[in-house]
């Protein structure tokens, strides 16, 4: 059986921090799944439209990475695409402890998916979309936070913000 697993987040944007789990992990299983969750309480900064595409531009390239959107509860969407394992990064104990939490409900929920940790690279331990967003919002040069072969710039579409 392939071991197919789902990274699920909301890439706002897309990180040096993400693409280095992504590109680590890729070898650990036959399938990965990006998986952009469609956040109702959560007003993204991108559009979907926007973040998506800055994925498919970085792992197109790669055969066993599927990109997607999903809504709903993420157990569910592992079991419409059979998939065994959910990813997500570690970078510091307060991730461990929002991590915990999710990841134990989601295993009462449904046991035969089991929650897969990869501690991320040292040097972007302190590295969040969220501070890449803020960096952005007052016009600073994030080129050395985000993937390199992607733009993200002044121009992008926040116009809810
Ligand atoms: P969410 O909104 O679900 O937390 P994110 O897009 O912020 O989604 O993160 C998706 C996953 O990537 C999470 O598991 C998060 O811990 C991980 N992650 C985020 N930034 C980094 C980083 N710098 N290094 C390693 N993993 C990271």
């Amino acid at each position: 059986m392939d071991r197919i697993a789902v990274f699920p987040g909301s890439f706002d944007p897309v990180t040096k921090g993400h693409e280095s789990v992504i590109l680590r992990s890729v070898r650990l299983f036959d399938k990965l799944i990006i998986a952009l969750g469609e956040n109702a309480r959560k007003q993204s900064y991108f559009t979907m439209e926007r973040r998506l595409g800055w994925l498919h531009e970085l792992f197109d390239r790669e055969k066993n990475i599927e990109i997607t959107n999903y809504s709903g509860l993420t157990v569910e969407f592992c079991r419409v695409k059979k998939a065994q394992f959910i990813l997500r990064g570690l970078r510091t104990s307060a991730d461990f402890e929002f991590e915990r939490e999710i990841g134990q409900m989601n295993k009462l929920m449904v046991p035969d998916i089991e929650t897969v940790f990869l501690l991320c690279e040292p040097e972007y331990a302190s590295l969040s979309s969220s501070i890449v967003r803020d960096i952005l919002r007052h016009g600073g040069d994030v080129s050395r936070f985000i993937p390199k072969d992607i733009v993200i710039g002044m121009d992008f579409d926040n116009k809810q913000l």
